[in-house]
């Protein structure tokens, strides 16, 4: 075992209490759904769930990867199911969301990668809530020739997949994704649909140099990415990778200087920002600028 390191103050979560939450608590209840803000254990859920913006994980809770920084389940997911997209609608309607974030574990076991049910789900949004902005993260699509396209012609406002670390950690952080092919990903979005905006995260403090972090930049910038997310890297539990350093509220403050020095439209760093969070208000913000 590593040592752990002790959290800096910075690293501050509140507590999930308040009337909203538990509110919000119930709508995700009574619609048999699932948020990845439980099932990663995000540090913003009471933040984020007062203010009734969550980030729902389509496609179940159990993930065919095992990306060593992540909490969600490994194995062999159950089936889609079909009814999720309208269950989906139903709760963005009655919580009232503005900008709704989408998200799902791997499925590698599914043909189209889950492609067709992230359509689905984005078309009965749409459908409930015309005014309702949808954000997309979505899982890299490998080997799943076409799965890719049919989300982006489902045309979401934000497309988001995220890089998560330099290629030098793939191996060892992300070993059933590759650089290129994530990158690539991206890039296919712009290419094929120039108004949807794309976006992608990167998680520090995993040992990542500085000159590798602004690589990552310049290669999603090539990529034509519009939005940037970095934060620190929590290890979920001693399973997990270790945190290597802690990197401070300056440091992300250079990232983002740096950041939008190379274009990005919008740019959130800061040790808890999440690739969801916020997402909502700076969207808006960009809409009205
Ligand atoms: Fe959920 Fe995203 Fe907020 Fe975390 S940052 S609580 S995942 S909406
Ligand atoms: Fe977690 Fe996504 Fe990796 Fe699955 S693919 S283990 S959900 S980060």
């Amino acid at each position: 075992d590593s040592p752990v390191l002790r959290k800096p103050d910075w690293i501050r979560v509140r507590a999930p209490i308040g009337e909203t939450y538990s509110e919000t608590r119930k709508i995700v209840k009574d619609n048999g759904l699932v948020t990845v803000c439980e099932e990663a254990g995000c540090p913003n859920i009471g933040e984020c769930w007062a203010q009734k913006h969550a980030t729902f994980m389509i496609l179940g809770d159990t993930c065919t990867r095992a990306c060593a920084f992540c909490n969600v389940k490994t194995g062999l997911p159950g089936p889609v199911d079909h009814d999720e997209a309208r269950r989906i609608a139903e709760a963005v309607v009655k919580m009232g969301l503005e900008h709704v974030v989408i998200t799902s574990v791997d499925r590698d076991d599914l043909d189209d990668g889950g492609g067709q049910h992230f359509a689905d789900v984005i078309h009965a949004i749409r459908d409930a809530s015309p005014t309702t902005t949808i954000e997309i993260l979505t899982p890299d699509f490998l080997r799943k020739p076409g799965a890719a396209e049919i989300v982006i012609d489902a045309r979401p406002d934000v497309f988001n997949h995220n890089l998560e670390t330099a290629p030098r950690f793939y191996l060892s952080i992300r070993p059933g994704a590759r650089y290129y092919h994530s990158l690539r990903l991206l890039e296919r979005v712009k290419e094929r649909d120039p108004a949807q905006f794309t976006k992608s995260g990167l998680m520090v403090g995993l040992g990542e140099t500085k000159p590798e972090v602004m690589q990552v930049m310049d290669d999603m910038r090539s990529a034509g990415v519009d939005f940037l997310t970095i934060g620190q890297y929590l290890q979920p539990t001693r399973k997990h990778a270790p945190v290597d350093r802690f990197v401070t509220p300056d440091e992300f403050k250079a990232y983002e200087t740096i950041a939008r020095a190379k274009g990005f439209l919008m740019v959130s760093a800061s040790p808890l920002t999440r690739s969801s969070y916020h997402a909502g208000d700076d969207f808006k913000r960009l809409r009205a600028a």
